[in-house]
């Protein structure tokens, strides 16, 4: 039985199609999210999902049952919203107890599961503070706790930590994940950052415009995106537009702006077709490295170099094609490459991906 499953649901705003015709299917205990730019119909769903909003045509159906006009208290669901919505009156105590005493739960429960999930995330130390008096991150967790406490079926968090900086939102990734595993409550998670997306989900559903373009296990859509808007917004690439030159039972070969590239894999049945390839899967060397060339190698001009740490990020040229590669600083000494050098770029076969459009 499905956590949660949606059939072509759609929500209008005016003229704006804020949802097209959206079906998911989320199972029970897993990390599904929603990943997309601004404006693609994130929010909304998570919305729907919760009650807060209503959907114009189409159904929503938690743990198998239609849910209908069911308000959204009454639902198996919480939310947790980036903007954390704590309540400042009451310390931090009182706001993870507060859902379980408007539900009238008996005092002494109330006290055990308030006590077990504050030491779950770690705010035990905090419980006789105001919430004014908080960080960022400390906020979040009041309200993570605040939402678990209810034990609901599925947890919908809406960009939880967008507001933090990097280093706290890095460590806060790994403890929800970890927390989710021990829970083992569905989490559906908006997010409009695509690492975070990578490393925390089972699945991920890429929107675009009120509609998913395309959904899949983490991996699979970033080896295999299947469109251009996927392929640019899960990671980056080199696209190639590119025309059918022949094919060769599990291989074909493309005319493109580089030359002709050996592809594996079924050809694709339009003549003209775009390819993709991931900037670390393009191998650098130096002119003397390779005698003779092998296939699929073009000679290119280092055009920027980009130091990031750990890896350099390179902006190549070869010919009229400008092309976009990765490599890691794991040699001792400075990296191999310089901003105007000329190298031989190898795009292997296996590494080029045909796209839909
Ligand atoms: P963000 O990442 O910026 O929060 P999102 O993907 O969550 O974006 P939504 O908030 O779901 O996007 O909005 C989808 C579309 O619907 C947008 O074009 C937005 O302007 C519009 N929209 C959302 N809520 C309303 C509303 N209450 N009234 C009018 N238009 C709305």
């Amino acid at each position: 039985m499905p956590a949660v499953e949606t059939r072509n649901l759609t929500r209008r705003f005016g003229d704006v199609v804020a949802l097209d015709r959206v079906s998911v299917t989320i199972r029970q205990g897993e990390f599904f999210s929603l990943l997309g730019p601004s404006g693609c119909g994130k929010t909304t769903l998570l919305r729907i999902i919760a009650g807060l909003d209503a959907a114009d045509a189409g159904e929503l159906l938690l743990d198998g049952a239609p849910v209908g006009d069911l308000p959204a208290h009454r639902r198996p669901v919480n939310t947790v919203f980036q903007s954390y919505a704590l309540f400042p009156h009451l310390d931090v105590h009182d706001n993870v107890a507060f859902g379980l005493r408007m539900k009238k739960v008996p005092a002494p429960e109330i006290k055990r599961r308030v006590e077990r999930i504050m030491d779950l995330v770690e705010i035990t130390p905090l419980a006789k503070r105001r919430t004014s008096q908080l960080s960022g991150g400390q906020k979040q967790r009041v309200a993570l706790a605040r939402a678990i406490v209810n034990e609901p079926k599925v947890l919908l968090l809406d960009e939880p930590l967008a507001a933090l900086d990097l280093k706290l939102r890095k460590q806060l990734q790994l403890e929800l994940l970890d927390l989710q595993r021990r829970l083992a409550i569905t989490f559906v998670y908006v997010t409009h950052d695509q690492e975070e997306a990578l490393v925390l989900s089972d699945r991920i559903a890429v929107m675009r415009d009120g509609r998913i373009e395309q959904m899949g296990g983490a991996r699979e859509l970033y080896e295999k995106p299947r469109t251009r808007f996927v392929s640019q917004f899960l990671g980056s690439c080199t696209l190639l537009d590119a025309t059918l030159d022949s094919t060769r039972g599990d291989s074909f070969t493309a005319n493109t702006s580089l030359g002709r590239l050996e592809v594996a894999g079924p050809a694709p049945n339009q003549p003209r077709f775009t390819l993709a390839i991931r900037p670390e899967k393009i191998r650098l060397s130096t002119q003397a490295a390779h005698e003779p060339e092998p296939a699929n190698t073009v000679t290119a001009r280092i055009e920027q170099r980009i130091y990031v740490g750990s890896e350099s990020h390179y902006h190549l040229r070869a010919g009229s094609q400008s092309l976009r590669a990765e490599a890691m600083n794991s040699q001792a000494g400075p990296a191999p490459f310089d901003q105007g050098d000329s190298v031989l770029a190898h795009l292997p076969s296996a590494a080029l991906i045909v796209l839909d459009d």
